[in-house]
């Protein structure tokens, strides 16, 4: 875990004025180590092996302040988590590359993407909250070992 990575979302938050606790801190070096997307189940037996008394709801309550604030995105076809490759803006739309095999998750920002997205959405007069857009299949790693 590189110490810059920590360094820059404490400075985030206390420029935002919010608080990064000990556990939300913990979580997200949980899942920045993690070379796959963590599931909440997986990061509450990792928590649980520095702090025994971590129940889900601490998991959770870290998870969503984590998401607030822009420095983890939820992987939704799988339901778990990874960190994200930039954390500058509070919210933004990533474009996410899954692997099958693997568990590795890429993350992609194409804003050209995201602004034809919103141009359509638009057409339709749509109130959006959220894009999901993920991508399924098998890494550059994994499709090189098959052969
Ligand atoms: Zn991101
Ligand atoms: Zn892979």
């Amino acid at each position: 875990m590189k110490q810059s990575l920590i360094q820059q979302i404490e400075a985030i938050c206390s420029d935002r004025g919010v608080r990064l606790t000990p556990q939300r801190r913990l979580v997200f070096e949980l899942i920045s180590k993690n070379k796959k997307a963590s599931s909440a189940y997986e990061l509450l037996e990792q928590l649980k092996a520095v702090e025994p008394q971590a129940k889900p709801p601490t998991v959770y309550r870290a998870l969503d302040f984590l998401l607030e604030q822009g420095f983890i995105h939820r992987v939704e076809s799988t339901n778990s988590f990874v960190s994200c490759c930039s954390f500058g803006e509070q919210k933004h739309f990533s474009h996410l590359l899954i692997c099958d095999k693997c568990g590795n998750v890429v993350e992609l920002q194409d804003d050209n993407l995201i602004a034809l997205l919103d141009k359509n959405i638009d057409k339709h007069q749509f109130q959006f909250s959220n894009h999901v857009i993920e991508s399924h299949g098998t890494c550059k790693n994994c499709s090189s070992l098959e052969k």
